[in-house]
């Protein structure tokens, strides 16, 4: 019994008719390696790194940091591990920053709004990163993108610190590939641009669910509103996954909605090129794939694209199912 399961997380996750989507992991901590390996993990997706420097007494330093991501990038090779740099701020907070005085923390100085405003942090955190590169098959990814002012800055960042070890002999991958999350409604709406400045987008529908339908994440009381199949958010994700291969560049969907078996079919009538999820949902979410055919998954989309509500989205993938099975 436990055997053919371990075989199963083997298998690839590719429908009955033949595509093939990555199916990685999101993870917090180094630790997580080994769930990654055992539950057929084809990488990591999105490693949360701030989750470090998170209600610590101490940080890891540049050189720690460095140590770190080159052992997860050696242990994985050749898969891929996208580091994401610091998201830090709203409801995740560093002691080591002290608690900042913001009304509405969601809204205020987070994620590469941060960074860039603490440059020397990100900086090291940046040339970790670019050092780890060539141990393994790494990607780089920013936080909450805006726009394209600040995609140039995070590359200038990149490019200074891969000119800098280049200088100094220290090895690296100069090709590693620089990406940003898609989960601001403004990145989405201008998905077409920014595919032009970066190597992947990865679709964050935590937030994307949040500041586009206004519903605090964290928050109970509103929490029956937080929908992520409501027409926006379907049509949203569509957008930024044409707009990426439109430009020829890979399209990854990292938050929770991916590893909902009901929500994955639609991503896949999107072509999505990859998900990235919880460790322990990485099973059960490659068989959904295993189990459904393309073409279904294409006719589904149709259909919910068309819906009005998040109700009637329900019901098509509630038909859906039924006729699967
Ligand atoms: C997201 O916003 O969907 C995401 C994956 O990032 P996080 O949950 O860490 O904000
Ligand atoms: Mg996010």
């Amino acid at each position: 019994y436990q055997s053919s399961i371990t075989r199963e997380c083997s298998l690839p996750a590719e429908t009955i008719d033949g595509y093939r989507v990555n199916v990685y992991a999101n993870i917090e901590i180094f630790e997580e390696v080994a769930a990654v390996l055992d539950v057929g993990g084809e990488g990591v997706g999105l490693y949360r790194t701030e989750y470090a420097f998170m209600d610590r007494a101490t940080i890891p330093d540049e050189a720690a940091m460095t140590t770190e991501y080159s052992e997860l990038a050696a242990l994985l090779a050749p898969r891929r591990v996208t580091y994401r740099t610091l998201d830090l701020g709203a409801d995740k907070l560093s002691r080591q920053f002290g608690k900042l005085d913001e009304p509405n923390p969601a809204l205020g100085l987070r994620a590469v709004r941060f960074t860039l405003k603490h440059p020397e942090l990100f900086r090291q955190q940046v040339r970790a990163i670019c050092r780890a590169s060539q141990h393994g098959n790494v990607a780089i990814m920013f936080p909450l993108i805006s726009g394209v002012n600040e995609i140039d800055q995070c590359k200038e960042v990149v490019r200074d610190v891969q000119r800098e070890l280049a200088a100094a002999g220290i090895p690296h991958d100069p090709e590693m590939p620089i990406g940003i999350m898609v989960e601001l409604p403004c990145a989405a709406f201008i998905a077409d641009v920014l595919a032009q400045e970066v190597d992947f987008f990865s679709i964050g529908t935590n937030d994307l669910i949040q500041y586009s339908l206004g519903i605090d994440r964290i928050n109970k009381h509103v929490s029956y509103l937080y929908q992520p199949l409501h027409p926006a958010i379907v049509r949203s994700i569509k957008y930024v996954v044409d707009s990426g291969h439109q430009a020829g560049i890979e399209v990854s969907v990292c938050g929770e909605l991916a590893s909902d078996p009901y929500c994955v079919p639609i991503l896949l009538g999107m072509q999505v090129d990859n998900i990235s999820i919880t460790p322990h949902a990485i099973p059960g979410i490659k068989r959904v794939i295993r189990q459904t055919t393309m073409q279904d998954c294409k006719n589904l989309l149709r259909e919910v694209l068309k819906a009005r509500t998040v109700a009637e989205t329900n019901q098509l993938v509630r038909d859906s199912v039924f006729k699967r099975f």
